[in-house]
């Protein structure tokens, strides 16, 4: 018995304990895998983001990155953030920052899956492979594609196109401390220095995109002949969708309570802002709460990302980067919004 359970050892779920634990509660974090984790990720921490883990007390290291930059056929729109700095951080860098303050504030770690979950009015318990733990409350995240959400009934149908994300690294010097998003026509690129001699480049698109295609159509006078540093990898569909956060004591958070899309790249500032109201609505003892909350801390990231993915499929498309290249003022006050 734990006064609470997080059922998910990813950067939010860690996040969640560490969270709890300068809460003063005592805290168990459930993760299925073993060792360091690595995920497909753009790994571009938003300055809110790294804002938000220095209060953790977690500092990863990486490559400051100032601004964001669009791109398409010649044109660019740069937008330097107006405060602070963002930074591309390897996700496995992330993991070991994150477990090893869980670890430094005694955070229980328990190896197994969540299949089976039950809940009365004092505590819930999860069924692992062979034994129960209980406790007072518990925070599913586990990700897009959450067994918590779909075992407490807040899952909602798919809705719209469906999108995917693939990511591999190239040991090449860093060409710029933007993030730079290619759009290109029908996926989008994007690339953030995650090293000296390390850049990750994300692709986003449909179903079926041919992640060396597009990369090397929006970006071969960069990495032609670059060898890879990691292995490709996917996950989606992005656009995860949730009638609710919370069923009894039970709440969601980060991508398990529902996702809209990668191409702001802001999944971390956001369940990082989710997970500290989820905590302070369990100490609080008002679990309600945290439904008003988690609008407030996604409404940006709701509204924002998609609007811009809606954009990105009509036939707007071509004039995204040339408008945010014209409008200056508007581009940047939507990427200062979400870099909060
Ligand atoms: C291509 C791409 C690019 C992105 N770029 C960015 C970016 O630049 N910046 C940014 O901030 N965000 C970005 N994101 C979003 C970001 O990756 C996610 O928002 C973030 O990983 C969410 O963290 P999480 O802990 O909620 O989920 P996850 O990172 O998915 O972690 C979930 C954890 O739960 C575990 N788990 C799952 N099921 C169970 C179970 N049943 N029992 C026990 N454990 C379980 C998994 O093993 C995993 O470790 C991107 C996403 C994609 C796909």
């Amino acid at each position: 018995m734990t006064q609470l359970l997080v059922a998910g050892g990813g950067p939010i779920g860690l996040a969640a304990a560490i969270e709890a634990r300068l809460a003063g509660l005592d805290v168990a974090v459930i993760e299925q895998r073993h060792g360091t984790i690595d995920k497909a990720c753009g790994e571009g921490l938003m300055p809110g983001a790294l804002r938000a883990l220095n209060r953790l007390g977690v500092d990863p290291v990486g490559r400051d990155i100032r601004g964001i930059s669009y791109r398409r056929d010649g044109h660019r729109a740069d937008h330097p953030f107006a405060h602070g700095t963002a930074r591309g951080v390897r996700r496995p860098v992330l993991h070991v920052a994150l477990s090893r303050r869980a670890d430094e504030l005694g955070v229980e770690r328990i190896e197994g899956k969540v299949g089976l979950l039950s809940q009365d009015d004092e505590s819930v318990t999860v069924v692992l492979r062979d034994e129960a733990v209980r406790a007072n409350w518990l925070i599913g995240c586990d990700g897009l594609h959450s067994t918590v959400r779909d075992l407490v009934g807040l899952a909602s149908p798919p809705r719209g196109r469906r999108r995917f994300g693939l990511r591999r690294h190239f040991a090449i010097e860093p060409w710029s401390d933007f993030v730079e998003v290619h759009w290109t026509k029908d996926a989008e690129v994007y690339v953030t220095p995650v090293g000296d001699h390390n850049v990750g480049i994300a692709v986003l698109g449909a179903p079926g995109t041919d992640y060396d295609r597009t990369v090397s159509t929006a970006l071969a006078d960069r990495i032609d002949g670059a060898p890879h540093s990691s292995d490709l990898r996917g996950a989606g569909p992005l656009r995860q969708r949730t009638r609710a956060r919370t069923a009894g004591r039970v709440l969601l958070a980060g991508d398990a309570s529902g996702y809209v899309d990668a191409l702001t790249g802001e999944g971390i500032r956001v369940g990082l802002a989710q997970v500290a109201a989820a905590v302070r609505c369990i100490v609080a003892g008002d679990p309600q709460a945290y439904e008003r909350e988690w609008r407030t801390a996604t409404r940006d990231f709701r509204m924002l990302t998609s609007g811009l993915v809606a954009l990105g499929a009509s036939p707007a498309r071509r004039a995204i980067v040339p408008l945010a290249d014209s409008l200056p003022r508007t581009y940047g006050a939507i990427v200062e919004r979400l870099a909060r």
